[in-house]
């Protein structure tokens, strides 16, 4: 017997049909004698939908109000599949973020989880009950409601995974893995078998949104195994348990599973886009100490998180260039910032361009491997795909393009590192 949370994301529980069908897969694993708890999203869509409406209500809306709206998703979902297991004569019932309570900080929409209150929740569970937590959400230390960042839900399913000590975190998705790339770009993508947390959590913050940045990081931190499958199977599909999807493991795991194998390390992982970026560039800048710090501490400051940054060599005039990316959300404080200081700096013009694309490829076997960046370089150049910034990590090269030319550059990219399937 096993303890396992499963997660079901926002495609999974849209709608009836599909709610059934993810109730099947949870009573099969509890009758295969697992004690299981269950993480859900709200349905596709939906979040989009309550996030609309508080734009549309007040655009400089009250993050802790926000949290009230959105939050409310989930709470459907976890009501209904509570419901759809008890039809299905399981012992179920639903545990909402403030009930368990999930503890966060107080940083509304993007609040972090402090903490899990398990003992009900275990005691439920090995009592045979099915417990259903809304994913996404958690209670604020004013007791107020708060939730984790777009694609949260999967933060808590590891969050729970670890605060019940699961043997295993099944992520359930709309695909039935990790893929080399996104899946639904490149028809050629390949389903990887394992993949590193370390490689994971690169892939999750350049652009792979199968899992939220923030899960793999806690599952790393806490040692939870995580698996990711998918949820639109046939009653007759193989159990989780035969590991049909990917595993996320620990770099020792993986070696010793690939010399098991007789395999060699792939030198790339898995490539990723990212859209939601913005390029600036202040012109003439003076060339001398301080200059720099002038324009990156006010953003520091203002909580605004620059990715990549190029300075131009000075010319003569002991002028430079710098141009750098902030997330696109972040350009138009950004702007308004560089903008007020704009004599403190010192710089001529400002431009902006939120028509760019981030495309990385990941992978540790550039740790021992030269020469990736530069078939990188090479393959772009070969389509006539221009780069405006690059920046490398030790297992990543990343570089700034233009985003109609996204899909383009991953596609490229994937066959110029060999790791197109059939
Ligand atoms: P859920 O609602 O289940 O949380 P998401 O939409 O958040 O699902 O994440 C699943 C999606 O992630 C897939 O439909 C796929 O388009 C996208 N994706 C991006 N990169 C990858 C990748 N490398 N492997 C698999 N899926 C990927
Ligand atoms: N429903 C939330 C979102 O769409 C959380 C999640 O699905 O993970 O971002
Ligand atoms: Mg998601």
């Amino acid at each position: 017997m096993a303890r396992i949370v499963m997660k079901f994301g926002g495609t999974s529980m849209a709608g009836t049909e599909r709610i059934r069908r993810v109730a099947r897969i949870v009573q099969r694993q509890q009758a295969a004698g697992h004690e299981v708890a269950v993480v859900v999203s709200a349905m596709a869509g939906e979040t989009d939908r309550l996030v609309n409406f508080c734009r549309e209500a007040n655009p400089l809306y009250d993050p802790a109000e926000y949290d009230v709206v959105v939050a409310s998703g989930e709470q459907v979902t976890s009501g209904l599949l509570a419901m759809h297991l008890q039809a299905l004569g399981c012992k179920a019932r639903s545990w909402l973020g403030w009930q368990l309570p999930v503890q966060t900080d107080d940083a509304h929409a993007k609040a972090r989880i402090e903490g899990i209150d398990s003992e009900a929740l275990m005691a439920s569970m090995a009592a045979g009950e099915i417990a259903v937590i809304p994913g996404f959400q958690g209670l604020s230390p004013e007791g107020r409601v708060t939730t984790l960042g777009r694609g949260g839900s999967d933060t808590s399913a590891v969050a729970v995974a670890a605060a019940v000590k699961a043997d295993r975190c099944d992520i359930y998705t709309d695909v039935d893995g990790v893929y080399t790339t996104d899946p639904r770009i490149v028809a050629k993508a390949r389903k990887l078998k394992n993949v590193t947390y370390e490689e994971m959590l690169e892939l999750a913050s350049v652009g792979s949104k199968v899992l939220q940045t923030r899960s793999v990081s806690l599952a790393m931190k806490e040692g939870v195994r995580v698996q990711v499958l998918s949820s639109f199977i046939d009653d007759d599909a193989p159990a989780a348990d035969t590991i049909p999807g990917t595993m996320i493991v620990s770099d020792e795991e993986l070696a010793r599973i690939q010399e098991g194998l007789d395999m060699e390390r792939q030198l790339i992982t898995g490539i990723a886009a990212d859209k939601n970026e913005a390029k600036v560039t202040l012109t003439r800048i003076a060339d001398r100490p301080g200059a720099v710090a002038a324009i990156f501490g006010p953003l520091a400051a203002a909580n605004i998180n620059v990715d990549m940054i190029i300075q131009n060599i000075a010319k003569d005039k002991g002028e430079t260039d710098v141009t750098f990316t902030v997330p696109l959300a972040d350009l138009a404080r950004t702007q308004a910032l560089l903008e007020e200081r704009k004599d403190t700096i010192g710089y001529y013009r400002m431009l902006a361009n939120s028509k760019v694309a981030k495309i990385s490829v990941v992978g540790v076997g550039m740790r021992s491997h030269a020469g990736v960046a530069a078939t990188m370089f090479r393959a772009l150049a070969d389509r006539g795909i221009n780069i405006q910034a690059i920046t490398t990590s030790e297992i990543k090269v990343s570089v700034l393009i233009d985003e109609d030319e996204t899909e383009l550059a991953v596609r490229v990219l994937h066959t110029a590192y060999e790791l197109d399937g059939e």
